[in-house]
């Protein structure tokens, strides 16, 4: 549209100016609910082989005041590029510690970690080691029990800097899974730089299951590579039995979908975890 013959310089058009506004609008929402504390954090369980609940993914919903529950995929990016994840990430993580020093202290849920998604912004925000111990040694929560996800591409954005920041964290014991493990397009190679202690294999590739012998087959080597650098194994957006009967059979050590629990709150998972105790 810019480039309309003679009228380069008229810059000014309609559809776009009304993305932009909603855009602005929705950047400033977002700093007002963030404030308001309009964010919440839902937890989906995350299971053994055995059946047993290993611990919970925590995910940001917000619940806006006017259009109720409105899910991650239509606010993490826009907060993203306008700057805002460091704020909202540390409100997240924050809350996670919370919860993670709670369940610290009562035996019955003592051995539940929480895993929490972290956006590039935030990982390379000056502050962000500082925030994650601070979190930590506030809240009383156990470090070795806060899982730090990382999507490849974020990783590969700097990746000298990452590793820094990663070792700085994990000496004090803090654990680090590669998210939507092999979305990335990236080389294996990174594979042996970073602190690892899990990959993460994308609900894309777990989708393909049971039907595809290419799904099959990506699984497998996945799952393979995970076990011969000596890393755990998560599969996420486990959604049949046939899926995680493969998944399972071929060596995978955690599972996490709608087959066992949906993202949910930490009453429900508390009590996810008292029946299955009581069973
Ligand atoms: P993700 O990290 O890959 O998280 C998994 C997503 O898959 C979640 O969507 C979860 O609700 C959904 N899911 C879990 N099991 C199943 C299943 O069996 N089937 C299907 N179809 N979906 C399943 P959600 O909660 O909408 O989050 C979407 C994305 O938003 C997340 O993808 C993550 O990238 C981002 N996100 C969520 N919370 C945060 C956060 O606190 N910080 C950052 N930086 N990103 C977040
Ligand atoms: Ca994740
Ligand atoms: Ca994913
Ligand atoms: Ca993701």
């Amino acid at each position: 549209a810019k480039h309309r013959g003679k009228n380069r310089l008229c810059f000014y058009d309609p559809v776009m100016q009304e993305t932009v506004t909603a855009r602005l609008r929705l950047e400033e929402e977002i700093r007002l609910g963030t404030a308001a504390g309009e964010f919440v954090v839902l937890y989906q369980p995350q299971f053994g082989g055995d059946g047993a609940m290993l611990g919970v993914e925590a995910l940001v919903r917000w619940q806006h005041p006017q259009r109720g529950f409105i899910s991650p995929d239509q606010f993490i990016n826009v907060a993203e590029r306008a700057g805002l994840m460091p704020a909202l990430g540390l409100h997240v993580l924050k809350s996670a510690c919370n919860q993670l020093a709670k369940w610290a202290r009562d035996p019955a849920t003592a051995g539940l970690s929480i895993a929490v998604n972290v956006s590039a912004q935030q990982l390379y925000s000056d502050a962000f080691v500082e925030q994650v111990l601070d979190s930590l040694t506030r809240s009383g929560a156990p470090a070795d029990r806060l899982t730090l996800e990382l999507t490849e591409s974020l990783l590969l954005d700097d990746m000298e800097e990452a590793i820094e920041r990663m070792g700085q964290l994990r000496t004090r014991g803090i654990r680090f899974s590669i998210d939507d493990f092999g979305t990335g397009y990236s080389s294996l190679s990174y594979l042996q730089r970073l602190p690892l202690d899990q990959l993460k294999i994308d609900r894309s590739f777990v989708q393909n299951l049971p039907g595809s012998a290419n799904g099959l087959a990506i699984v497998k080597a996945v799952i393979a590579l995970a076990r011969a650098l000596d890393l755990k194994v998560i599969a996420e957006g486990v959604e049949c039995a046939p899926q995680r009967d493969i998944l399972d059979a071929n060596g995978c050590h955690r599972f996490q979908g709608f087959l066992f629990a949906r993202p949910m709150k930490v009453e429900a998972v508390e009590a996810l975890l008292h029946d299955a105790r009581r069973t």
